[in-house]
């Protein structure tokens, strides 16, 4: 199969990760800048021009789109389907997940646990906000924020008023969450692949931080989840519907609560903690989708 790893930077671990993982399993691999694509329409023929050539051959593609390239990545995944290539993620998943207000939407309808959150449109209202959510502590968050920044701790009343006036007078769009503080600045990060859960790992902040992102220095040790927690993630993955995701949780008496979906996980933290070939995973979700169906699953198919 011809796999296109849709990437804007050849060095990084998953994007090297995901080349070696579809050559060792005998596939044609290539890195392709999506915002070096260029997107054609015409009747009945979209098409990608990459660096002068037609992007016509390609079986599958794995979208690792940045936070801060979600709409110009997320329309060449879409060209992609247009095309009728398999993708690993889904376009509209990847924009929906890249959504928090959005994600915890459709994640509380779906009975999951997450902590209590709120959201309101630029109200001065700052005490109705912090007494829906229980008061102060509160973690204040960015709608599009990623890798921890945007992630604000208010410990006191005062300050989450005037951290919250701040946001709103900057028109920047904020949820306001309960700080969950027995999770004790740790949290779970669970790798779906297909519906199972395929790795987990804790993520545990460094001294002194309560955000346990490792790109704010956090460390991982591999972890095994609970039969709730590896349900929770399944679960939040469907619901998002996305096939490769990182669901992050956290630890409370209460059981897991999501704080968010990822869908484009990194692997290095995940493969480390745990030893084990993620990478190796996500080709082999893709081979699954993407091979002629064999004559056993054609008669069940008949049978059903
Ligand atoms: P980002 O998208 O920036 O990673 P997250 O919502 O995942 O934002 O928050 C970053 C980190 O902050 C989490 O991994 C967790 O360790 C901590 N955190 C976030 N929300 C809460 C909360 N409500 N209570 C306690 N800790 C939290
Ligand atoms: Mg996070």
């Amino acid at each position: 199969m011809r796999i296109a790893v849709l990437s804007r930077n050849a060095d990084l671990y998953s994007t090297k990760r995901l080349v070696e993982a579809s050559e060792l399993r005998g596939h044609e691999v290539e890195v392709i800048d999506h915002l070096k694509c260029t997107i054609v329409m015409e009747k009945n023929r979209p098409s990608i021009i990459y660096k002068g050539r037609n992007l016509d051959d390609f079986d599958a593609v794995i979208p690792r789109i940045g936070a801060s390239v979600t709409f110009y990545g997320s329309a060449v995944v879409r060209q992609f389907e247009m095309m009728k290539v398999f993708t690993a993620v889904e376009s509209q998943a990847l924009i929906r997940s890249r959504d928090k207000l959005r994600s915890l939407q459709i994640l509380s309808r779906a009975g999951l646990g997450l902590p209590k959150t709120v959201f309101t449109n630029y109200s001065r209202d700052t005490d109705d906000i912090l007494n829906a959510v229980g008061g102060a502590p509160v973690i204040i968050k960015l709608l599009e924020g990623t890798q921890g920044l945007g992630v604000v701790l208010a410990e006191n009343q005062k300050a989450a008023a005037s951290v919250i006036e701040a946001f709103h007078g900057l028109k920047a769009r904020v949820i306001v969450q309960e700080f969950v503080k027995e999770a004790g600045g740790a949290d779970i990060r669970a790798f779906v692949v297909n519906g199972k859960v395929v790795g987990a790992m804790k993520r545990q902040a460094k001294e002194g931080e309560f955000r346990s992102n490792l790109h704010r220095g956090g460390s991982s040790s591999i972890i095994k989840l609970k039969r709730s927690e590896n349900a929770a993630a399944i679960l939040a993955a469907k619901k998002l519907g996305l096939s490769v995701a990182g669901v992050d949780m956290l630890q409370s008496k209460r059981g897991p609560l999501i704080l968010e979906v990822n869908s484009s996980p990194g692997l290095e933290g995940i493969e480390k903690a745990t030893e084990i070939d993620i990478a190796g995973k996500i080709i082999e979700f893709l081979e699954a989708n993407t091979k002629k169906p064999t004559k056993r699953i054609q008669k069940d198919k008949i049978n059903a």
